[in-house]
């Protein structure tokens, strides 16, 4: 696409989340009297992010036309009810199966939120009597109410004048990068970018260039180590089994779990692995395991194959999901080896909890990180090793044998993100890089220039700059 004449009104886009951190990723884009957001995610980890959720929105929600998604996980979406609570009441465009994900994961959000509250009423923490939840389940169902499905591969006009193109990112199912027409400038938005030849979904695909290009950065640093997953998740499960402690793994309810899922259901159907119980505790993944099962399109071709040969990919032959609090209890009488999967994946909630509160003291246990662990999470600090972790207002003692299985992650490697920027046709006049801890958006940007030439650096949090 040709740079706009001088004469036309620039495209303004300014960073509200997600810039030299992997959390709360929103991008608003204006020109002349239309606004819409890219993503409208909540901010997670330490509490100075956390703050930002409850600071008011820096322009008037009620004039933002609408907002598109790029995937469901909360830190894209979750920002969603506050944004309704604050006014805003225009279309929240997505995919559908971003759509059928997205409704699981804002109700869960907005629980764990008014939890939260409660918990903060409890300890007297709170200087609000009662404690104010950032939104409640109304928020949330409001919000959701909103979503609007559009395709993928074609072009949707969002607002008059700015058209959309959602492609497939692989990161989750549902996931999109999106190539966006607004102003006679052409946008490209990468969403957070999966792997190659990975299990379940197909490959990322490449965009279309133009004068715009704002890149996820998560792992610029490193590049997962070419170990097959199936291979690394055998080696570390017979490893656990001579401890006859549990195996845990803290995993996003969406995406990580169905992986560790189809990776384990491959190993015991190939004869590698016998078959273990494999607790799912977390209602949100078994509800989550439904949307994927009811999304065939979004799949690639060995999972289409399974599909096909009459198995459920997505459960091992004594998978349990567990939904209700008693069915949750009921793993703690259970003994012998076992899995346990449970959420959240950075440990920042949910029953994982109660989990890691039983089994870190204990080094017959083994505790799995699959996928990110944000900066100050309690993931993070498990994941160090530190001496101990604070869970329920009590110090924990981290005895427990602790891996990370790099190879399952979600997100492309150093290279894969190299591979990703490659794919696309054209080269983007302007990168801007979020999505990544300091050092990873610095280092993305730098081999950017270094390596492709292009006129890449990091977003600032709340920078505005004019295309
Ligand atoms: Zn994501």
């Amino acid at each position: 696409m040709t740079n706009p004449s001088p004469s036309q009104e620039p495209v303004r886009v300014t960073f509200l989340g997600a810039s030299r951190t992997v959390t709360g990723s929103k991008y608003l884009i204006e020109h002349k009297k239309s606004s819409f957001l890219i993503d409208a995610g909540l901010f997670q980890g330490g509490k100075e992010l956390r703050l930002r959720n409850w600071a008011k929105f820096p322009v008037d929600v009620s004039q933002i036309g609408a907002v598109v998604l790029t995937h469901a996980h909360i830190d894209h979406t979750g920002y969603l009810p506050r944004l309704v609570n604050q006014g805003f009441r225009g279309p929240i465009y997505c995919t559908k199966a971003t759509a059928d994900l997205t409704r699981i994961l804002l109700l869960d959000s907005a629980h764990l939120q008014e939890e939260e509250a409660r918990y903060a009423d409890r300890a007297g923490s709170s200087k609000h009597h009662p404690a104010l939840p950032l939104y409640t389940t109304a928020d949330a169902q409001r919000a959701l109410e909103l979503l609007t499905v559009i395709p993928r591969g074609a072009p949707t006009e969002l607002l008059p004048g700015v058209r959309v193109k959602p492609v497939l990112a692989g990161h989750i199912l549902g996931a999109t990068s999106l190539g966006i027409e607004v102003g006679g400038r052409r946008l490209c938005f990468s969403g957070d970018i999966g792997r190659y030849g990975v299990p379940i979904l197909p490959d990322p695909e490449g965009l279309e260039m133009g004068d715009l290009l704002v890149m996820e950065s998560t792992y610029a640093d490193r590049d997962h180590p070419h170990t097959d997953p199936e291979e690394e998740l055998l080696r570390v499960v017979q490893d656990s089994l001579h401890r006859h402690g549990p195996v845990i793994f803290p995993a996003f309810a969406l995406g990580r779990t169905q992986t560790i899922l189809y990776c384990l259901a491959k190993l015991e159907r190939e004869g590698r692995l016998e078959p273990l119980p494999v607790f799912v505790d977390s209602p949100m993944a078994a509800d989550s395991s439904d949307v994927y099962r009811n999304n065939p399109s979004d799949f690639d071709a060995e999972m289409l194959d399974r599909i096909g040969e009459r198995h459920n990919p997505l459960r091992t032959l004594r998978t349990k999901f567990c939904r209700t609090v008693e069915e949750s209890k009921a793993i703690n009488d259970v003994t012998g080896p076992r899995i346990i999967i449970s959420a959240s994946g950075m440990v920042t909630g949910g029953r994982i909890l109660h989990h890691l509160r039983r089994w870190l003291p204990n080094p017959n246990a083994t505790v799995v990180f699959v996928g990110f662990q944000g900066e100050g999470t309690r993931g993070a600090i498990i994941q160090s090793r530190a001496e101990d972790v604070k869970i329920f207002g009590e110090y924990v003692p981290i005895r427990a044998h602790i891996e990370t299985l790099s190879s399952l992650s979600a997100h492309a490697g150093r290279s894969e993100l190299l591979r990703w920027a490659k794919s696309g046709t054209g080269a983007p006049s302007r990168v801007k890089v979020v999505h990544g801890e300091p050092k990873q958006t610095e280092l993305l940007a730098a081999t950017l220039r270094e390596e492709l030439g292009w006129n890449a650096s990091p977003a600032e949090h709340l920078e505005t700059i004019e295309v």
